[in-house]
């Protein structure tokens, strides 16, 4: 059977499925496997109670029963939960938006994909056009999500190096070129996988960047305020008409439900209608529903500040704590932890490729994903790219514990110490 170009390039191993499939394998063979590589969120009981307590509410009521299992909604999404968002939003940041600068997708996944591909590609004066990723490490799951290839673009970093154990990756603007060949800046913020949040200043500087060049800034919420949260720094959070704003319910304990949310001007929210409509007739309601009562009644604010976000910063406290106590002698660093549910560890002249790290630890009951998936846009073979892990701290203290001791020892073998 011959398949088109989308068809090949669409079943082709991409590196968002070979992570996922082997992740998925090593546990499923592996029962005693430290999980230290997913991206799904902890199960925080005062939070599922939050969503079952409501779902019992629904259960109870035969009109919103069939409100949530029984209807299509419209293409941009349920209304009552886009009203209810718009005014929440407005309350709490005054952007002055409406109903009409929102649109529901099925998980930010979906959004990214339409909204990438919305902005790059070819163009009716046949010209190419990429998404410019202004600071790489970034989201493994934007690299494979353009129906054609040489999508992406990306910018190295610089990095400030705070004390020995801890630097911070910043934009390099001295080096980030926009041109006609650019369709749109992303960023994530937190960043997956780094947990860098950009600061204000430099956000302010690629908005204004985007702004001069007519593009738009996509900001790739998934962590960040008013939910879920997972953010352990000051940072504003600002949106105009040239801001993609993202947001998903999934880290917030709802990935289950598929819920992405974008925020954007309203010729962006009515092309991703028209993009919903073909794709899926409606978005997924349920995780909208099961959301709307806290959104309408603002207690989503204090479930993120005083329950989600302290549950994750103690666990990345307590990480780090197991770092400085199995890591002595190793040379190692972390990317400042500024938010999300990541620490990047970065081994500065590993001996091996953070590959074959990756392999050595999956071998002694360690799943770690290799830094390497990161850089979405980089070409060059840049050492730093095989110098880093990405690993996930929610599980419980004696499996991470566990998880980084065994990092250590395998680590320091390799540096021969
Ligand atoms: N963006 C970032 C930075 C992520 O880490 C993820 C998932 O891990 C997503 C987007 C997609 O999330 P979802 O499709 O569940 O909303």
């Amino acid at each position: 059977m011959k398949l088109s170009a989308f068809g090949k390039k669409f079943t082709r191993h991409s590196g968002i499925l070979s992570l996922m499939d082997d992740l998925g394998n090593a546990m499923a063979n592996d029962s005693d496997m430290i999980m230290m590589g997913g991206g799904n969120p902890a199960h925080i009981p005062e939070v599922e109670t939050a969503f079952k307590e409501r779902l019992q509410r629904i259960l109870d009521s035969q009109c919103e029963f069939t409100r949530l299992i029984g209807t299509y909604d419209p293409p941009q999404g349920e209304k009552g939960f886009i009203s209810e968002l718009a005014r929440f939003l407005n309350r709490h940041y005054g952007w002055g938006i409406s109903e009409r600068n929102i649109a529901l997708t099925n998980g930010s996944q979906a959004a990214f994909f339409m909204i990438f591909n919305m902005f790059a590609g070819h163009y009716d004066n046949h010209q190419c056009k990429r998404i410019q990723l202004p600071l790489a490490p970034e989201y493994i799951g934007y690299a494979d999500s353009g129906v054609k290839d040489d999508f992406f673009i990306a910018n190295k970093p610089d990095i400030e190096h705070i004390d020995s154990h801890i630097f911070k990756y910043h934009v390099d603007f001295n080096h980030l070129t926009i041109d006609e060949s650019t369709g749109a800046l992303c960023v994530s913020r937190p960043t997956n996988p780094t947990g860098n949040v950009l600061t204000d200043h430099e956000i302010e500087h690629l908005d204004a960047l985007a702004a001069r060049h007519d593009i738009p800034l996509i900001i790739d919420n998934a962590y960040g305020a008013p939910f879920p949260s997972l953010i352990f720094t000051e940072a504003r959070l600002n949106w105009n008409e040239n801001t993609i704003l993202c947001l998903s319910l999934s880290k917030l304990g709802l990935p289950a439900t598929r819920t992405g949310i974008v925020i954007a001007s309203e010729q962006i929210i009515n092309a991703l209608s028209g993009m919903n409509a073909i794709m899926n007739l409606a978005p997924n309601s349920f995780g909208s529903l099961l959301a709307l009562d806290m959104v309408r009644d603002d207690s989503i604010r204090p479930l993120c500040q005083n329950v989600i976000r302290p549950y994750y910063e103690e666990k990345a406290k307590f990480a780090i704590h197991c770092l400085k106590r199995h890591m002595t002698g190793i040379p190692w660093r972390i990317h400042k932890p500024e938010g999300s549910m990541f620490l990047w560890l970065w081994f500065k002249d590993l001996p091996v490729s953070s590959l074959a790290l990756y392999e050595a630890l999956k071998a002694r009951g360690v799943l770690v994903v290799s830094g390497h998936y990161f850089f979405p846009g980089i070409t060059d073979g840049w050492q730093h790219k095989y110098e880093c892990l990405r690993i996930t701290f929610t599980q419980d203290s004696t499996s991470v514990d566990k998880g980084i001791s065994i990092i250590a020892k395998e680590v320091r073998k390799l540096y021969g110490m």
